[in-house]
């Protein structure tokens, strides 16, 4: 089950973004934007297509925080559900 949506996990994704990345993480990101609305969506979320909000990409993207760059870092702390890495062994 997915961890809720609030800004306590925001914090808590924000204070421990310092660490790993879980070694059992499998998949890739499917771009679908939806960690970048945790909770609020994020002035720098873009869609290459804005009409149907597909392929979303960062337009701060080199600068970007470290907890946007290791999203999913834990099972744990998977907020989005359908997204596209997971953990199967954890
Ligand atoms: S929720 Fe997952 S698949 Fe969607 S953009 Fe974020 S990391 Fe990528």
């Amino acid at each position: 089950m997915a961890a809720k949506n609030t800004w306590g996990q925001k914090i808590k994704r924000t204070v421990t973004s310092v660490m790993p990345v879980d070694s059992a993480r499998q998949g890739d990101c499917k771009r679908c934007g939806a960690c970048c609305s945790l909770p609020n969506t994020c002035p720098f979320l873009r869609f290459e297509d804005e009409a149907r909000r597909v392929n979303s990409y960062c337009a701060a993207y080199a600068v970007r925080p470290l907890n946007c760059r290791k999203y999913p870092r834990v099972k744990d702390e998977q907020v989005v559900e359908e997204c596209g890495y997971s953990f199967p062994h954890s």
